[in-house]
């Protein structure tokens, strides 16, 4: 089974309310209307799918559960264009387990102030049949993003947009199995964590295979895919001459391709959407898996390095939410620092496995020895990521939740690194480096995140809002004071949240 990271198979449903006490013309006029403003929303990544009017309790209960069974509704729509008295939302909220966005709109934009009478009004209240709904939505404590706008608005189609790519990724976690080949780096604490809880959470299977059946599978690798996979490095990466079809070290070459075929064989064979792999638990593998490591983030799996599923999850997820935009999703690790004061970076890596969907430029594949490991010098792309905008997004266990803490930065142009042979990003975090370092080690964020250049910080915030889990932002209205009062606040927020 080849692994989808496209948009095209999922839908939104939009549904309006309204109720019987119109009489039919009216609900014509809300349901063709109701029609015109879903139809604004046809330029969307996600299909949106306009449902009838809903006008009673039973229907709207109905839908939610049509809504919660259909594998390929991602999230619903709702708007009240008329007035719907609440109460008939109550047993369909609390039934619907989809990501939910109130849109606070209306069909027309201006008031026709010569025509205007009573019908006009009665009919466009959704000034007042919002807030009826927003009531019972809090009420009941329903999690929802709140979008107010008319739907020519490009502000409003870009936070619908960036709610419909936090819901795919959450739909992506929910069905997504992860293969752990091996355990973690030994003695590592952030890498550590609940799998049991990030299932309930997530909805993500982790689950872990010895590294053996892994090298079986790359023992099987045929020779004429192992040619075939070769013939694209070459068409698509500067392959240094020591690694080309009949140099010295072209082996080390085919050695990559067959870990390449022997992991995208098991991984499409499990269903799996994201792996990790451990330098400390290589088997009978050749060498550490970098370069397919690197291209199969790059197609859209998660990865995390050092056991790390995590970060693995945040990758997959990260992915899904880019899909079809410029840019892409990688595992990266903070790595090394320029101090100098006032233009402070830093200088983000990992030993091989940084995904070349953060460049535009053409990889060069080399060959370099890894001093850990023990196993034959690895294969890897070699890459700087583009300059401008991107976010890292790390996921702590802190024992009785999951944080994710999410600095906005700026990946800036690289100096010549002639002798750093592994794909790497240098970027400076907002508001500043000093800030941004400090709030992160306050908030014990990891030194695993994912690097996403693709999507921005809203797409965050809408996914932890979706998925129930603090997040943490570090941006230009970052301050430590104010950061640390947010996370006392949290400490005290998260766990009544979970009931008393
Ligand atoms: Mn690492």
């Amino acid at each position: 089974m080849t692994l989808s990271t496209s948009l095209e198979n999922y839908t939104v449903w939009f549904v309006t309310g309204s109720q019987g006490l119109y009489g039919e013309e009216t609900l014509r006029q809300v349901a063709a209307q109701s029609q015109q403003v879903a139809a604004g929303l046809s330029a969307l990544p996600v299909r949106v799918e306009w449902k009838p009017v809903l006008t009673d309790s039973d229907s709207i209960r109905r839908l939610a559960l049509d809504a919660n069974s259909d594998d390929s509704v991602i999230g619903v729509v709702a708007w009240m264009h008329t007035f719907s008295p609440a109460k008939m939302w109550i047993a369909g909220l609390d039934a619907l387990q989809k990501p939910l966005l109130h849109l606070h709109t209306q069909a027309n934009v201006e008031l026709p102030w010569e025509d205007i009478d009573f019908d006009f009004m009665n009919l466009n209240q959704a000034a007042h049949g919002d807030r009826e709904f927003g009531y019972i939505q809090t009420r009941l404590g329903v999690a929802r993003k709140t979008v107010v706008g008319h739907v020519s608005n490009p502000a409003v189609l870009a936070q619908i947009e960036q709610w419909q790519r936090a819901a795919a990724g959450w739909q992506a976690a929910r069905t997504l199995k992860l293969a752990r080949f091996g355990d973690n780096m030994r003695y590592v604490a952030v890498t550590e964590g609940d799998k049991t809880e990030a299932e309930l959470r997530f909805g993500v299977q982790v689950n872990t295979w010895g590294v053996n059946e892994l090298a079986d599978a790359v023992a099987a690798a045929s020779e004429a895919d192992i040619d075939a996979l070769v013939q694209v490095y070459l068409d698509e990466y500067d392959v240094a001459e020591e690694l080309l079809p009949g140099a010295e070290r072209h082996q080390s070459l085919r050695d990559g391709a067959a870990i390449e075929v022997g992991l995208r064989t098991f991984l499409e064979a499990g269903g799996f959407g994201a792996f990790t792999t451990s330098f400390e638990d290589l088997g009978a593998l050749p060498q550490l898996p970098g370069l397919a490591v690197q291209r199969l983030m790059a197609e859209g799996y998660g990865f995390g390095a050092e056991g790390d599923w995590k970060t693995a999850i945040l990758v997959r997820v990260a992915n899904v939410m880019g899909a079809g935009l410029p840019g892409g999703a990688s595992l990266m690790e903070d790595y090394t620092y320029d101090l100098v004061a006032g233009d402070e970076k830093i200088l983000g890596a990992h030993m091989l496995e940084v995904s070349p969907s953060l460049t535009t430029q053409k990889p060069r594949l080399e060959i370099h020895p890894l001093g850990i490991g023990g196993k034959d010098d690895p294969v890897r792309l070699v890459f700087t990521a583009d300059p401008g905008p991107a976010v890292v997004v790390a996921m702590s266990d802190m024992r009785d939740r999951f944080r994710l803490v999410a600095n906005v930065v700026e990946n800036v142009e690289a100096p010549d690194l002639p002798k750093l042979p592994v794909g790497r990003a240098i970027w400076k975090p907002a508001p500043d480096f000093a800030t941004s370092a400090a709030c992160w080690l306050t908030a014990g964020a990891a030194h695993h995140t994912v690097m996403t250049t693709a999507v921005g910080i809203e797409v965050f915030r809408d996914f932890a809002d979706i998925a129930g889990t603090e997040l943490l932002v570090i941006d230009e209205d970052t301050t430590v004071r104010g950061f640390q009062k947010e996370l006392r606040w949290n400490q005290a927020y998260y766990r009544l949240a979970q009931g008393l």
